[in-house]
This record gives C-alpha cells, sequence and structure tokens, in this order.
C-alpha cells in the first residue's frame, strides 16, 4: 500500500480533489505545488495511514518507514538540506488536516529536527543564533504539550498542562528583564531558556526531550495521527456531524522561517472579505514571526494592504507599505488562486528574508451577506455558472439576509443573561412587558416591548403582534409562541427554563436577579440568548442583489413552494417572498383576535347551542365573516391555488374560561351563566390533540362542514362572476379512513350542485383532498386517494402521533434525547426521515397508485427546513408549505435538491 504522497517543485502525486486521502491541507498543498506555487517540499502520510495506525493500538503500518525514507530523501534532494545533518539540517513540520477542516481541533508541530546536533551547523549557516533558539524554544514548548503530554490523545481538563507552565517560565523571565514582546528576547536568554524549559520538562513529564531528530519525526507524527481522538476533535466532530472513521492526514513538510527578522514575517489572508462578500484581498501579518503567533492573539497583527486598516491597527505598516514586491507577488498568487478555485479562499503564507512560500489554501468560510455577494459577484466576473452560484449560498444563510440581527461584535462583548430555544430568528430589543394586554397597550404609546410570558396561547396574539420580541419560559420549537413568531418573521426564544416569572409583581427571576416591568432586554432569536439592555442591531434592508439571486434560483427549482397564510396580510408578503399559492389557511385563524370580535362570538354562539336548528342559526350569522374572510385570500391570491382547511381545534378552546368571561358571554347570549360553564365542562377533553376535532366536528356536526364548504364554493363563484380565476381547495384535517372523506364529499357534492344552480355556473375549478397527518391515514393511502384530489403532509401531528411525543409537552425531555443523543435533531424541525419519513415515502407510493396525477405536498412546519424540503423533492412531492418567511429558504433549498 502506498501510505505517502509527495508534493514540491512544481509537481505533486495528489490534487485538490483528493481530500478524503490527503485531508484538505495535504490535497490543496499538492494542488498548490502542481500550479507552480513557491510551497515548501513535503509528503503526506494519508488519512489510511491515519486509520490503520490508530486500530492497531498505536504501531505504524509495515513499509511506512521506508516510504518515509524514499519521500525525505526526495524532499531533501529539492531542498538541498539534510533531515538531522550538522553542517546543513533540514527542519520539518508535522501538520494534521481533515477531510473537512476542523480549524484548531487538531495538532502541528514546528521545527522537527532541531537539537543540540543540529543548532551549531544551522547558527552557522543563518548567521541568526536569537532566531534558532527562538525556533528551539518553540519547538520545545509545542513538543511537549503535543507529543509528550498528549501521548494517549488524553487533554488534560484545566490549563495547568505542561504547555501553561512553560508559558509562565517565559512570562517570568521577560517581566524579570522587561522584554516587552517575545521578540525582544535576546539569543542568550533565549538559549537558557531552553535549558530551563527541558529541566521542566524532564521534571513534569519524568522523560528527557527527545533531541534525536528521528525520534521527534516519528513522535510527532504519532501524536498528530492521535489528536484525530483528542477530546476537542472528537466533541467538534460530533457537533458539526463528522464520522469518527475519516480519520486525519499527516503532512510533513520543510519548514519555511517566518522568525529570522524584520524581513521575515508570516501571514494569514482571506481572497475577499469573508464577512461582506467586498472583492477586496483582506488579511493580517506579523513581521519576525512564527505559525501561529497571528491567530494565537499575543501581538496585535499588522494590515495587510489598506483595505484591511481599521481602528485597532492603523499606525502599524501594511504589507504592501513594508514590502511592496513581496505583496505584489502575494496579490497575483491571490488572482491566479481564486481564479483556478473559481471561490473565495483562506490562505497562509510566510516570507523567509523576502522570500514568499505559501502554506495552505482553502475555500473561505464566510457570513451569509458575504456569500451571496461572493456568489452574485463571481457569476457577473463570469467566474461561475448560474447552477454554481446557486449553490453558493446555503439556505441557513438565508436568515441572516432577512432579518435584522443583533451586532456580533457587541454580542462578544455582553453576557448572557438566559438561555432558550431560537424559535424565532433575527435579534430584537425592548422593555419587557408581562401580559398581551401591556404589550399592546405600551406599543400603542410608542415603545418597544418584549412580551415576556409562561407560555403563550392564542389569546396573545394580539400582544405577540405588537411586541418586538417573544420570551417565554416553556415550550418547545412548535409551541403555539414559535409557531406564530416564525409565520411572521418576529424574534422570538421560547423554553429559556432558567426565567421565574412573577406575574402579581409583573417581575421575573433569572439565577439572583431580579428584572422588573420596563427594564430593558435584548434577544437573538436566531440562537436563543437574552441579554440584559440594549444591544445594536444591523439591519437587513432589502437588498436588490438578494431578489435577482432568487431569480436565478427559481429558474433552476422544479418543485413548487407554497406558503401557510392565514390573513391577507400575510398573503401579501408570501407573494413578495415567491409563494406560488397557499398550502395551508387555517379557518380558525379569524376567531383569534383578528379585526373584530364578532366571529369569535357567534362561534361561541355555535358552540352553546342546544339543537341543531340553533347552531344552524348561529352558522348562518358566521357564514358572512368566513366567506368575506376566504374571499379576500382567494382574491389576493387569483390564478393561484390557495389550500383552506376545514375547522380543525377542539371546540373547548374556544369556550371563555375566567368567570368574568363566562359572565360576560352568558350575558351577551341571553343565557344562564351556569350553562356556559356546564358546556365547558362537557367539551372540556383530557387529551385534546387527539379528542373532538379536525374531520369528527364535522362528522358530529354535518352543518359546520356543509357551513365552511358553501363559504368556500360561494366565495369563489362571486369571484368568477367578477371576472377572477380563484382556485380552492378543500381540505379535510385529522382525518384516518376514506369513510370520513366520502362523508364529507356527500355534503361537498350537494352543496357544490346548489351554488352551480344559484350562481348560473358550468364549473368552479375546486378540489377535494385530505391532510395525511395520522398515523392511520397514511397506512391507508391508497384508500384515502380514492376521494381525495390531493394530501398534504401535516408533519407536525405526524410526527407527534407518530413518535408519541406531544408537541406541546417536550419542553421537558426533548434536550435530553438530544443531549444524549438519543435522536440526532428535533423531528419537530427536521423531519424524521427514518420513522415519520417511511410513512410520507409510503403514502406517496401508495396514493399515486390508486391516482397518478395525486397532488402531494407538505404544510407542516419542517417545509422551510432545508434538509425537509431536500427529502420532499426525493419523493417527488409535487410542493413544499411553509410560513411566508422562511419561503425563500425553500425555494433555494429546493433549486439545490434538483441540481
Ligand atoms: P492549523 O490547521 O491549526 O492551522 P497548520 O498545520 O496550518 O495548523 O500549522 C499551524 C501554523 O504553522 C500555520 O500558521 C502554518 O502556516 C505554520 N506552518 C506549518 N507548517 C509550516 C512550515 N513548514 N513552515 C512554516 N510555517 C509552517
Ligand atoms: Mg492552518
Ligand atoms: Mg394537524
Amino acid at each position: 500500500t502506498t501510505y505517502v504522497y509527495s508534493f514540491g517543485n512544481g509537481a505533486a502525486d495528489g490534487d485538490a480533489t483528493q481530500a478524503e486521502l490527503l485531508g484538505g491541507k495535504g490535497a490543496n498543498l499538492a494542488e498548490m505545488a502542481q500550479l507552480g506555487l513557491p510551497v515548501p517540499a513535503g509528503f503526506t502520510l494519508s488519512t489510511d495511514c491515519c486509520n490503520d495506525f490508530l486500530s492497531s493500538g498505536g504501531n505504524y503500518p509495515g513499509k511506512l518507514r521506508e516510504q518515509v525514507q524514499a519521500a525525505l530523501a526526495t524532499v531533501e534532494g529539492i531542498m538541498g538540506m539534510k533531515f538531522g545533518d550538522t553542517e546543513n539540517p533540514l527542519l520539518v513540520s508535522c501538520r494534521s488536516g481533515a477531510r473537512q477542516s476542523m480549524p484548531g481541533m487538531m495538532e502541528t508541530v514546528l521545527n522537527v529536527g532541531l537539537c543540540p546536533a543540529t543548532i551549531p551547523g544551522l547558527i552557522k549557516k543563518t548567521g541568526n543564533e536569537r532566531f534558532v533558539y527562538d525556533a528551539y524554544r518553540r519547538l520545545i514548548m509545542m513538543y511537549a504539550d503535543v507529543v509528550m503530554e498528549k501521548a494517549e490523545g488524553v487533554e488534560p481538563i484545566d490549563d495547568m498542562g505542561i504547555r501553561s507552565q512553560l508559558d509562565r517560565i517565559m512570562e517570568d523571565l521577560k517581566e524579570e528583564k522587561n522584554y516587552i514582546n517575545d521578540t525582544d528576547i535576546p539569543a542568550e536568554d533565549l538559549k537558557n531558556l531552553c535549558d530551563t524549559f527541558k529541566k521542566t520538562v524532564r521534571e513534569v513529564l519524568g522523560v528527557d526531550f527527545p533531541d534525536k531528530p528521528e525520534d521527534q519525526l516519528w513522535g510527532a507524527i504519532g501524536a498528530v495521527f492521535k489528536s484525530w481522538n483528542g477530546r476537542r476533535a472528537i466533541s467538534y466532530r460530533r457537533i458539526e456531524g463528522i464520522p469518527d472513521q475519516w480519520g486525519t492526514a499527516c503532512t510533513v513538510q520543510s519548514m519555511v522561517f517566518g522568525n529570522m527578522g524584520a524581513t521575515s514575517a508570516t501571514g494569514v489572508a482571506f481572497t475577499r472579505n469573508p464577512a461582506n462578500g467586498e472583492n477586496r484581498f483582506y488579511g493580517e501579518w506579523l513581521p519576525d514571526a512564527q505559525g501561529e503567533d497571528v491567530v494565537a492573539g499575543t501581538r496585535t497583527p499588522n494590515p495587510l494592504n489598506k483595505d484591511t486598516k481599521n481602528d485597532q491597527n492603523e499606525h502599524l505598516p501594511s504589507l504592501e507599505e513594508e514590502m511592496p514586491e513581496v505583496y505584489a507577488q502575494l496579490y497575483e498568487i491571490r488572482n491566479n488562486l481564486e481564479k483556478h478555485y473559481r471561490d473565495m479562499l483562506d490562505i497562509e503564507f510566510t516570507i523567509q528574508e523576502k522570500r514568499l512560500y505559501m502554506l495552505q489554501c482553502r475555500v473561505g468560510k464566510r457570513t451569509g451577506p458575504a456569500a451571496l455577494n461572493m456568489a452574485m459577484d463571481m457569476l457577473e466576473e463570469k467566474m461561475i455558472t448560474e447552477k454554481e452560484c446557486v449553490m453558493r449560498v446555503k439556505p441557513s444563510q438565508l436568515d441572516e439576509l432577512l432579518h435584522p440581527i443583533v451586532d456580533p461584535a457587541h454580542e462578544k462583548t455582553s453576557t448572557v443573561i438566559a438561555k432558550g430555544l431560537p424559535a424565532g430568528p433575527g435579534g430584537a430589543f425592548g422593555q419587557i412587558v408581562f401580559t398581551a394586554k401591556d404589550a399592546v397597550e405600551w406599543h400603542k404609546s410608542g415603545k418597544q416591548v418584549i412580551l415576556v410570558r409562561e407560555e403563550t396561547n392564542p389569546e396573545d396574539v394580539e400582544g405577540m403582534r405588537a411586541a418586538e420580541g417573544i420570551l417565554t419560559a416553556r415550550g418547545g420549537m412548535t409551541s403555539h409562541a414559535a409557531l406564530v413568531a416564525r409565520g411572521w418573521g418576529k424574534c422570538c426564544i421560547v423554553g429559556a427554563a432558567m426565567i421565574k416569572l412573577d406575574f402579581k409583581a409583573k417581575e421575573m427571576r433569572i439565577g439572583g436577579k431580579v428584572y422588573k416591568e420596563g427594564d430593558v432586554v435584548t434577544l437573538n432569536g436566531s440562537k436563543g440568548l437574552v441579554y440584559e439592555g440594549a444591544l445594536k442591531m444591523v439591519d437587513a434592508t432589502e437588498n436588490p442583489r438578494f431578489k435577482a439571486f432568487m431569480t436565478i434560483v427559481d429558474k433552476y427549482r422544479t418543485m413548487g413552494v407554497r406558503t401557510n397564510a392565514d390573513s391577507p396580510q400575510d398573503t401579501l408578503v408570501s407573494l413578495e417572498y415567491g409563494a406560488e399559492g397557499i398550502g395551508l389557511f387555517r379557518t380558525e385563524h379569524m376567531f383569534y383576535g383578528g379585526d373584530s370580535e364578532e366571529p369569535l362570538f357567534l362561534l361561541r354562539k355555535m358552540i352553546l347551542s342546544d339543537t341543531e336548528d340553533e347552531r344552524r342559526q348561529a352558522l348562518e350569522e358566521l357564514f358572512p365573516f368566513m366567506k368575506r374572510d376566504i374571499q379576500a385570500t382567494l382574491e389576493t391570491m387569483d390564478g393561484m391555488p390557495v389550500t383552506i382547511r376545514l375547522l380543525d381545534p377542539p371546540l373547548h378552546e374556544f369556550v371563555p374560561h375566567g368567570r368574568i368571561h363566562q359572565e360576560e358571554l352568558a350575558k351577551a347570549l341571553d343565557i344562564e351563566v351556569d350553562d356556559v360553564v356546564r358546556r365547558g365542562e362537557e367539551l372540556q377533553e383530557s387529551n385534546p390533540m387527539m379528542g373532538h376535532r379536525g374531520v369528527r366536528l364535522g362528522i358530529t356536526y354535518p352543518e359546520i362542514t356543509e357551513m365552511q364548504v358553501r363559504a368556500i364554493l360561494e366565495a369563489a363563484a362571486e369571484l368568477i362572476r367578477q371576472g377572477k380565476n380563484p382556485l380552492p381547495e378543500i381540505m379535510v384535517p385529522v382525518t384516518c379512513d376514506v369513510k370520513e372523506l366520502i362523508f364529507a364529499k356527500a355534503i361537498t357534492d350537494r352543496v357544490y350542485a346548489d351554488i352551480l344552480k344559484t350562481f348560473s355556473l358550468d364549473s368552479i375549478d375546486y378540489k377535494y383532498g385530505t391532510m395525511i397527518e395520522i398515523p392511520r391515514a397514511a397506512l391507508m393511502a391508497d384508500k384515502m386517494a380514492e376521494c381525495a384530489d390531493f394530501f398534504s403532509f401535516g408533519t407536525n401531528d405526524l410526527t407527534q402521533m407518530t413518535f408519541g411525543f406531544s408537541r406541546d409537552d417536550t419542553g421537558g425531555f426533548m434536550a435530553d434525547y438530544l443531549d444524549k443523543g438519543i435522536i440526532d435533531a428535533d423531528p419537530f424541525q427536521t423531519i424524521d426521515q427514518d420513522g415519520v419519513g417511511q410513512l410520507i415515502q409510503y403514502s406517496v407510493e401508495r396514493g399515486r397508485k390508486t391516482r397518478p396525477d395525486l397532488k402531494i405536498g407538505i404544510c407542516g412546519e419542517q417545509g422551510g427546513d432545508p434538509a425537509s424540503v431536500a427529502f420532499c423533492y426525493a419523493n417527488n412531492l409535487t410542493y413544499v408549505s411553509c410560513s411566508p418567511f422562511r419561503l425563500p429558504i425553500a425555494r433555494l433549498s429546493a433549486a439545490q435538491a434538483a441540481l
């Protein structure tokens, strides 16, 4: 087996496509070498080598030593130096590098090969004693820490390891002698320091520092491999979902020295600005420094050029000013690399006595706005194609573009006072209030408020609307507050359990601290973080770039996108965000604090009716409101399908609870208050989400279905008369058997015939279908399709019933399930493809067997989640539907799934 891959002198055994084998670093070094860039020669030990090494309990595979010897000899030839030689010694670095970048999570050792035998030769050759001892003290510090102490891949939990002891010794020396920077320490002191370091190593670790170059090399290679199983690396892999079996490569590379004095330097750069995407070369450098000094933050780095100057570094000279020829060369490399990789890169370089060397390049991380701007710029520069442009922005990055966010710089310097679930995106600050009523009143008087509640219920809707942000102590990602907030694109944090509320006193307690009504807090709804006081916001203003990008996205999207919207306002917003129809219009929306109390009153009247006649009369009165509401939305969405769901929630939700409200209602209806109370008790259910709701209401009270269907079809008929093109889709919720559908269809047919006659119409272009949200309905999909033109997966309820997780009560255990790895992701946020996904797949197949042209969509919250959208695409769904503000994310995810 080949374990070793060489690079250098304009050639290489591998290239950038081989990250799997060579790690990202090794693969890109090979690529840069092939491009003829000044890359110090070296070789990479493959990830296979690492895996064999680790699985054999730390033994190097046979033949490895020979391969390394041969590769090292090649490097020696190129460099004209010899590893371990007393006259002309070659030094190397041993660098970790996984398939996917894991910044700072694994180890790298520099200056390997420096020892009492090679030191004099190097001093003689460079004439720079100070530099040589600086390199040696760095080697001892790194090697003692990485190779000797962490030899078993176990990192100490606190900082009192050998590294910090050596750090302390050096700091003490600087203090004693009044040296401000590391670079001020003269050769003599560095030499003594190295002796002290070696003594300390022996005392603390009980072994001698290895002074044989061979031993150092193999020790360092082993440590790099073992760092794959270091504590940090393992936890990073868990977070990022990187498989344990990838392993890391180890690149052994000739050292070049940025610490040889004022004409040497080291630096890092981005080919474009990673924060905003501007097409400007962006970076930092440090003269007389090595490797990690720039990122370590021990010295303020210098700006690369005039574009990189800021308040902190403007007094420091730029590389452009200090070494114009080197900068010009670097700038040209930057241009060539971008042209070659056709993306923004993150690069590392070192200058040894005015000679430039490239040490690393990789595709750079970037913010959402930067991703968008770069993609569009590169498209305009003809660097990338439209398809590539679409793939360059992650759906999750769009979130950052659509909501004002808390200024990340300000967040860094502020303390988090509470944490919850990130339920509604963006940022918001305001004065805290504890009731919806106060929220509305304070808002009216021009104040900016944050509504703080234990949890929210439909009666809080107005207050939620009025608030800048919502914060609740309980509830999960699909709790009422979260759903509503996301629907409006409003900042919201739910389930912040450490908040203790006292409504009487109008205050909340977090830890020991009390916050009173009127105190100001800031919410970061994208991360679920709460801060004290008002933090700065960064505005995400309407961006023409964004619109142009989305137009391109839609060219490559094949699956439809619709929105969940209940009001003409939401509908208008959704059109702006690219909705092609409504996938879920909830008819009960009008009872939750719209512009009039009347519909709710009439519904309550219907609920409190004793006989069918009374009920019909109440429904008769409710009818015009229902029709008007539906008509307004059909009209706004003219020519596009609107899926209208028949009444879904259990009726008890609408019966008032408190005594005062009950008395009020009794008076208004001219009945006994006891009747209101009694009816409330009758309707009480111990498990209302699985109780008397959805189609079951229409089975018991067919007149409710009749009224709603009439409202829908009459609204449509009137619009047709006005020359419009309404496309209503009647959707029956909570079904589990085709007979339910047949029952409601009979009512629909009757009403339909009636309306055609009344309006003298030949037809109304409507569809009749059902939600698939009960596992039994999914299993019976072939039957269900006999009486349905369409299915819509209600993945909230389907998930709830498939898991047996009550969606309003997951707050108590979801965090534990995630922490302990029982489940990988909250199934209410992203479709559980393994379980719930099987039901979806099965129903799509069975449903289309019965009816090949069956339209199938999804209208759960997951419709705006990128992974779920991709799943829907893969399963041939006709469309996904999500809240208006998530539409761009759904459109982009759908386009990327199709590419
Ligand atoms: P990381 O993956 O943590 O960035 P690197 O392997 O890139 O670790 O190395 C850390 C630092 O050491 C980088 O700044 C890199 O440029 C520098 N470095 C690594 N190898 C060499 C070398 N052969 N010559 C000079 N500097 C090096
Ligand atoms: Mg690096
Ligand atoms: Mg449902």
